[in-house]
């Protein structure tokens, strides 16, 4: 058995016996973090902390296994399966939650014959949603006028994908890009459309398998100026003939 974990037991480096992610979860309750399926943690977690959660998670996921009475001792197909769920859940489809941002590198875009017009990147996405924890598949389109600062190409999609390998709902996963967007290029003139396909419908409930979800948040111009929006709203549509979703 481990010690519970306390405030009090807790040194200076915020660890304490015990489970790593107990200790963690002590720390950002004592610091009022929010620590929800779609927030990022990164800033609670040191070198080598991923290893030793992972290794936790396995623990926990044999327990889960065992719950559903899965034979993982005799069934090859699900020997290893607990910790191929735990590194699946810390490194692939919730990594946005435990990796720092990704660096974008700006360059300042304050030349004379400055580049000013609308920017849109497609960028394909996997997500989970919280609530089932099935896959939300689908892609982003994200407007942009560029202010005084660019970033390189890949680094809105780098963005996009750091805010929706989490647990997220497709509205807040929107919100979420166009406020790292904006933060990463200090643009105020931002657009985030995305379209998928969402597990929970499909694989579960109402099975609904060809049924799309569509969000949108405009910033700054792209809210306020019908022609910035109709621009970015007509590439979306070039985008989707070029490339069919
Ligand atoms: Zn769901």
């Amino acid at each position: 058995m481990t010690e519970p974990v306390t405030f009090d037991n807790i040194d200076n480096k915020g660890y304490s016996e015990g489970y790593l992610g107990d200790n963690i979860r002590a720390r950002m309750k004592r610091d009022c973090k929010r620590f929800w399926a779609g927030d990022n943690i990164s800033d609670y977690l040191h070198e080598g902390d991923v290893e030793k959660l992972i290794n936790e998670a396995a623990e926990a996921f044999e327990t889960v296994l065992d719950r559903l009475l899965i034979d993982r001792e005799n069934d090859p197909n699900s020997r290893g399966t607990a910790r191929r769920l735990a590194k699946m859940y810390f490194n692939e489809i919730m990594a946005g939650r435990y990796e720092p941002a990704p660096d974008a590198t700006a360059f300042p875009n304050d030349s004379k014959d400055r580049y000013e017009g609308m920017l849109v990147v497609r960028s394909e996405l996997r997500s989970m949603c919280s609530h089932h924890h099935q896959p939300v598949a689908g892609v982003a389109y994200i407007g942009i006028i560029a202010a005084n600062k660019l970033i390189g190409l890949s680094k809105y999609t780098r963005i996009a994908q750091w805010c929706s390998r989490r647990g997220t709902l497709q509205e807040e996963l929107c919100n979420d890009i166009a406020r790292e967007i904006m933060r990463a290029t200090d643009s105020e003139n931002v657009g985030v459309y995305v379209q998928a396909t969402h597990g929970c419908c499909e694989n579960r409930g109402i099975m609904a398998h060809s049924s799309l979800t569509q969000t949108t948040v405009l910033k700054g111009s792209f809210a306020t100026d019908s022609g910035t929006k109709k621009e970015f709203m007509d590439n979306i549509k070039l985008q989707q003939d070029f490339a069919p979703r």
